[in-house]
């Protein structure tokens, strides 16, 4: 890992941006640091600490909730908007994933930032229909499913707003893990609306597999327009099975994880129906 001869206090996204603009490369932002410190890019020689340019707020504005990218995860798991949105899945998980410590200091932009595939924050926020607002000299918002895809060096995430029309849908995230503190052997989180008992939208992530987080709409159009019934979630299961792309690593098998996607959509149905598989 290459040595840090600079650590800067940026006073604003403006002067962040315009630090990490003149050293490209020999720079990186810095969210809760935890990751930085255990891994990094050998070529960076700078920080850029974003503490001071006013990002670590929770806020419910007119189209949904913003969480500003320096929030950490137990800020989140306090958070009496995020506990009331879908079901309160975000803040449940924020307050119980990693080591009580480690949540203190992880934020939601460097859980995106960096996107290991095993983490269980940014396939969660895809889940939930997440969007990404970004700032580079100006601001713009896109999916946070759209940027993962393709992430842009330099820019900085200036926050995440959980939309509105998902609020009063139900959050669910299941992970595989062998303890509570281990990462997810496999991730999988999903967003489900009904009216009445018929499934009426869906959004299906697995993320661990052991590849990054992806979403299924495939696995969505199994689901919508079904009424809540084990038929429907035995059906998503098979489809599931032979559709989820896992692999095999040091972890565990293929043929390990493909049974866990199958575990995974029990679990979805009881918590989606209440009755127990
Ligand atoms: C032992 C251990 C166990 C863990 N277990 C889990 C787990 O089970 N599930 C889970 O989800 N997570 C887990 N994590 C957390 C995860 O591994 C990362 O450490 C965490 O997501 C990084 O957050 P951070 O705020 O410390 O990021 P940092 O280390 O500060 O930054 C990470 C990356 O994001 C970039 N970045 C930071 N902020 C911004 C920004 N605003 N804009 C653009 N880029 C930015 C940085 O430049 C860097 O490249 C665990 C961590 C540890 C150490």
């Amino acid at each position: 890992m290459g040595r840090i001869t600079d650590y800067y206090h940026a006073v604003s996204l403006e002067d962040a941006f315009a630090k990490a603009k003149q050293l490209g490369s020999a720079a990186a932002y810095v969210g809760g640091g935890v990751e930085l410190v255990l891994r990094r890019n050998p070529e960076v020689t700078t920080l850029i600490d974003l503490s001071r340019c006013g990002l670590d707020y929770v806020a419910a504005v007119g189209e949904g909730i913003e969480i500003g990218s320096q929030t950490t995860l137990t800020t989140i798991s306090h958070s009496a908007d995020i506990g009331h949105y879908a079901g309160g899945s975000l803040a449940w998980w924020a307050g119980h994933i990693a080591h009580n410590n480690l949540r203190d200091m992880i934020t939601v932009g460097g859980a995106i930032g960096r996107n290991q595939p095993w983490n269980d924050v940014v396939p969660h926020l895809v889940a939930l229909g997440a969007q990404v607002r970004l700032f580079d000299d100006a601001e713009r918002i896109m999916p946070l499913a759209a940027y993962i895809e393709a992430k842009q060096s330099g820019v900085i995430i200036k926050n995440v707003l959980l939309p509105t029309d998902n609020a009063g849908s139900r959050g669910f995230l299941w992970r595989f893990t062998r303890t509570q503190q281990d990462i997810s052997t496999l991730h999988f989180s999903a967003l489900v609306r009904f009216e009445g008992n018929i499934i009426t939208a869906a959004n299906l992530v697995f993320a661990g597999r052991p590849g990054h987080a992806a979403l299924y709409p495939r696995l969505s159009e199994v689901l919508i327009g079904k009424p809540l019934s084990h038929e429907t979630f035995a059906r998503l299961a098979e489809v599931a099975y032979d559709l989820v792309e896992v692999g095999t690593d040091f972890r565990a098998t293929g043929e390990y994880r493909r049974e866990l996607v199958r575990a995974a959509v029990v679990y979805l149905e009881e918590h989606m129906t209440g009755v127990a598989q």
